[in-house]
């Protein structure tokens, strides 16, 4: 049975992952919670291709963007905020709100950063502590070329910060050999969980970073999760039922293989491409950063993406999701991360094909090519 749950993230939760929430509870304070935390944190790393900390919060990924920026950095400080899409410039609106002297380097929506506009941005603002990079913009389904990027900023000196939220456990992310400070993800997107769990991953420079910084912090406090991590705890309540699903979801991740998972993704991907190209449709954005995660195409002329998206969730029951901010008619995505198939993917693409002829734009299409 195909799933219909075709959103950037949320993402379908597969058997096991339901199955685990189920659960009854258990003392956050005694040795079954430790065991479970301390192998979530383990298995956490190793997906991260990390030996640095891994440490789990109750919040959505949007929390990660203040994660880094109260703990790596102090008010005033100079950054450079990288924008491809909604979700770089959301986070670059927090750097803002918390009072950091923000440059922002814009490119393109559709587009991905090149490590030459990043080289030049850094010759220009040769000041900034930190930079901030989106590695997969959900928002218009494209890919920086983040292993580069990272070089570029190493070069430089400053600290990476990298959003990995529709990344991580879904595209290659390496983060010891590609040198990463600190990275944040989110439960609701490749790592196949209900949206809850905010993943954050740091680095040695990011802890160099965290005992400079003049930043007020409590729950966001990186190293008192370090600290009671260390004792296989959390320093708050843990959110135990979203952490017997992540712990489901790691087994499933980690029995396919992280490297299989990743290759699954750019089967996934291609499939995709392919699948919107037959329909006559236009891909969005630059097709050389393509994601293997999320798929945005434009709707034939004379059609709104906000149609498309009805029609295929009221006639198909399929659910996929609209642009954001100004590409919200522009654009329709699908998502293919996390627990998803070929059969997901030609299921959603086939109910695609029918709600074009209901709208009568497969004529058009193919009588315009
Ligand atoms: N960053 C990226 C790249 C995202 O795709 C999202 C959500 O889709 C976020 C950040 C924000 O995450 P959340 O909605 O979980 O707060």
């Amino acid at each position: 049975m195909a799933t219909n749950f075709r959103l950037p993230g949320p993402t379908p939760l597969p058997p096991a992952v339901v199955a685990a929430l189920q659960r009854e509870m258990i003392p956050h304070r005694g040795p079954a919670f430790q065991a479970l935390y301390r192998s979530i944190l383990a298995r956490a790393k190793e997906i991260h291709r990390t030996d640095g900390d891994v440490l789990i919060w109750p919040a959505s990924g949007s929390a990660g963007w203040e994660v880094a920026i109260a703990n790596l950095l102090s008010p005033g400080d100079p950054v450079l905020a990288t924008i491809i899409g909604d979700f770089g410039a959301r986070f670059a609106s927090v750097a803002e709100a918390f009072g950091l002297d923000v440059r922002r380097l814009e490119c393109p929506w559709g587009s991905a950063l090149t490590p030459e506009m990043l080289r030049a941005a850094l010759e220009r603002h040769p000041e900034v502590k930190a930079v901030l990079l989106t590695h997969n913009e959900t928002s218009t389904g494209v890919t920086n070329p983040l292993r580069d990027l990272a070089a570029v900023v190493r070069d430089h000196g400053a600290l990476v910060v990298v959003d990995a939220v529709s990344s991580a456990a879904g595209l290659p992310l390496l983060m010891d050999e590609w040198d990463l400070d600190f990275v944040l993800s989110g439960s609701q997107k490749a790592w196949m969980c209900p949206p809850g769990l905010l993943i954050t991953a740091v680095g040695p420079r990011g802890w160099d970073a965290y005992a400079r910084s003049r930043f007020p912090k409590f729950f966001w406090d990186l190293r008192a999760a370090r600290d009671a991590a260390l004792k296989g705890m959390t320093p708050t309540t843990p959110p135990l039922s979203l952490l017997y699903a992540f712990d489901a979801a790691l087994e499933m991740i980690l029995d396919e293989g992280v490297e299989q998972v990743w290759r699954r993704h750019h089967e996934l991907g291609e499939r995709t491409r392919q699948g919107i190209r037959a329909l006559g449709l236009q891909l969005f954005g630059d097709e050389a950063n393509a994601s293997d995660t999320v798929t945005a195409f434009v709707p034939p002329p004379g059609i709104s993406a906000q149609a498309i998206v009805r029609r295929l969730e009221q006639d198909h029951g399929v659910f996929v999701a609209g642009g954001q901010a100004h590409l919200a008619d522009v654009i329709v995505r699908i998502g293919h991360m996390g627990w998803v198939t070929a059969e997901d993917i030609d299921h959603c693409l086939t109910a695609l094909g029918a709600v074009l002829e209901t709208l009568g734009a497969r004529e058009t299409a193919v009588a315009g090519q």
